[in-house]
């Protein structure tokens, strides 16, 4: 029986039966699934309106729909979803306490500090953590983490709460995009000399999209300006009402340079945690937390903050982060002493993880090594997969043709190497924000942290990626392999000598513009016929300059006859390259000499615009 055709396309149907892909699969993916030609599924789109590539990332409904079309049942699997099922085939789960009620105990709260800029987030961050006498008693801060944890008296009982050391909601949407609720409760900084500004309303709308309770602290009281009842009233305006004034919003008067006010203020975050949020967790399992902030250390290896969330994480515990794994060697506390464990709302480094997780990575204890390390490869490859769907963009027929009526577009793709998760992130974002111009655009196909391998040089040169290497350098044979295959690695300490030159780079990838420039006219006065070289005029230079090569259009009654180019130029008897304003000339012109007597000749040149 032959093949029904769908736009003209014969290709098999299927018989109404499921079909799994993963999101962003591309047609190849769903081709290999339902046994048909990856080519005959782009026609079969292509006659649906819609132009992609075989290898190209499509986009849920355009999957189902094709997939109706064809008559199967398409399920699109979210990462969240393949995520659960993966770590079912080991019978594990993240994200929910084991046991009963009983099995619960109270934890710290884990809290970030928001707002706008220079209102005094990591001022705030830091008289907090120098305010921490349990560190105190251990010997002074040394080092920071990414998180550190305080202790504060409330109504006689010692209370313990978390602070994530990186300010800002961009870092806190970041972790949450991941799919990582990391914070608890989010400290609101407002200047009170200076009120609420654009960034503190974006930091609240960011607390109240992740559904995190607010505390407001007034910071810089100190200062004679100060007017902390200004920003009370102005904060009502967007929901957040004092409790003072009936609401339910704690709001602290303190200065970060005086110190004032900072006990009240971790007193309303414990306040705060106890009236609105129910803060428990089972320590007696296997831990599962979140890795916020891991970098490449040149003594120890791969180290990441763990925030623990569940259970207690000890020293020897397989461990699967993100996809990296390992057994861990050891537990660095904040205050850099080795720990034997971390129940849970401790902030730990660890160490002993075969490689560098991301931000924002689930951290989760595994039965054993082995079990660690295969759900670890299968991330890996999970990743990979969805990097080259990514690497792939999806066009419609409208935006192929926006792109051809505009000429071809220009993108320069990049691979971003770095010290940690935290500098990849900022370089990444800085790279992005650069602005040039439609034509061409900047696209990072990978990103991670650690020496640049010889895995990014191929990725490099099959795509034709530059790659940069902030605080690393290339490992092993990268730099051999990027010789031969022409891969470009730059290297940078700096950011923003980066940025600088992705920028030039960008720069240089825009076409020039031209701009016409009249150089001259010039008059033909008389006409010579020459055997040797044709149709000589005896012309008069009227303005400007006329120059052998130039480009030239002929003029007869102000209409132009042709274009062409200066092709001989003489003075008297002898050939010149240039003749000015108020001279004889003889010249021929470039394949033409049906000239008159009164032509102008008009010479030009395309002159570079400078881009500003
Ligand atoms: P961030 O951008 O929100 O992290 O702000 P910073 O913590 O860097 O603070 C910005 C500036 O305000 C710095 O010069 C701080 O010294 C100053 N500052 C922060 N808190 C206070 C405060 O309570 N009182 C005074 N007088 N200055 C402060």
């Amino acid at each position: 029986m032959e093949a029904p055709s769908i736009g003209g396309v014969r290709i098999r149907k299927g018989d109404g039966q499921s079909v799994r892909l993963r999101r962003g699969a591309s047609l190849s993916d769903l081709a290999e699934k339902i046994n048909v030609d990856a080519a005959q599924l782009v026609q079969v789109l292509f006659s649906m309106g819609e132009m992609v590539t075989a290898t190209q990332s499509v986009n849920d409904d355009t999957l189902q729909l094709l997939g109706a079309e064809l008559n199967y049942d398409i399920q699109v699997v979210s990462p969240e979803d393949e995520e659960r099922e993966l770590l079912e085939r080991f019978d594990l789960e993240f994200g929910e306490d084991e046991g009963d009620e009983e099995d619960l105990e109270p934890r710290p709260p884990v809290v970030t500090v928001m707002g706008h800029v220079d209102h005094g987030k990591t001022k705030l961050l830091d008289a907090l953590r120098h305010s921490n006498v349990a560190a105190k008693e251990a010997g002074g801060i040394t080092q920071s983490i990414g998180a550190y944890q305080v202790a504060t008296e409330v109504d006689g009982v010692e209370r313990k709460i978390t602070f994530i050391d990186t300010p800002g909601h961009e870092a806190f949407t970041a972790m949450r995009a991941r799919g990582a609720k990391s914070t608890d409760i989010a400290i609101l900084v407002v200047a009170a000399d200076d009120g609420v500004m654009p960034q503190t309303i974006e930091a609240l709308n960011h607390a109240t999209a992740a559904d995190v309770p607010v505390v407001v602290a007034v910071n810089k009281i100190d200062k004679e300006a100060a007017d902390p009842q200004k920003v009370r009233g102005q904060l009502t305006e967007y929901g957040l009402v004092p409790e003072e004034y009936g609401g339910d919003t704690m709001f602290v008067d303190v200065s970060a340079v005086t110190g004032q006010g900072l006990d009240e203020l971790l007193e309303a975050v414990v306040l705060t945690a106890d009236a609105s949020l129910d803060l428990r967790a089972n320590p007696d399992m296997d831990a599962q937390g979140v890795a916020i902030e891991a970098h490449l250390d040149k003594g120890r290896g791969p180290v990441a903050t763990v925030l623990v969330q569940r259970g207690t994480l000890h020293v020897g515990d397989s461990i699967v982060a993100g996809p990296a794994h390992g057994r861990v060697r050891a537990l660095v506390s904040d205050t850099g002493e080795q720990v034997e464990e971390a129940p849970p709302s401790m902030p730990v480094q660890v160490l002993g993880l075969t490689s560098v997780p991301g931000a924002g990575d689930t951290i989760l204890v595994v039965p054993d090594d082995r079990t660690a390390r295969q759900i670890a490869d299968q991330r890996e490859a999970r990743k990979r997969a969805a990097l080259q769907a990514k690497g792939a963009r999806r066009k419609t027929l409208d935006a192929i043709k926006e792109q051809m009526e505009k000429g071809e577009t220009s993108e320069l793709l990049l691979i971003l190497k770095g010290d940690s998760a935290g500098s990849v992130e900022a370089l990444e974002d800085s790279l992005l924000n650069i602005e040039v111009d439609d034509e061409v655009s900047l696209r990072v196909i990978d990103r991670g942290v650690g020496a640049i391998t010889e895995t990014n040089v191929s990725l490099a040169s099959a795509s034709g990626a530059v790659i940069i290497g902030y605080n690393v350098r290339a490992q092993g044979k990268a730099t051999e392999m990027a010789d031969r295959e022409n891969v470009d690695i730059r290297y940078y300490t700096v950011i923003y000598d980066a940025i600088d030159e992705v920028e030039a780079a960008l720069k240089g990838m825009l076409k020039p513009i031209y701009e016409e420039v009249v150089t001259g006219h010039t008059e033909i006065r008389e006409i010579f016929r020459s055997s040797k070289v044709g149709t000589i005029a005896g012309c008069m230079v009227l303005d400007g300059t006329v120059r052998r090569h130039a480009k030239a259009r002929l003029l007869r009654d102000g209409v132009v006859v042709t274009e062409t180019e200066i092709n001989t130029l003489q003075r008297e008897k002898d050939s010149v390259t240039e003749v000015r304003e108020g001279y004889e000339c003889g010249l021929t012109l470039t394949n033409f000499s049906d000239i008159k007597q009164g032509d102008i000749i008009e010479t030009f040149e395309m002159r570079e615009k400078p881009r500003d």
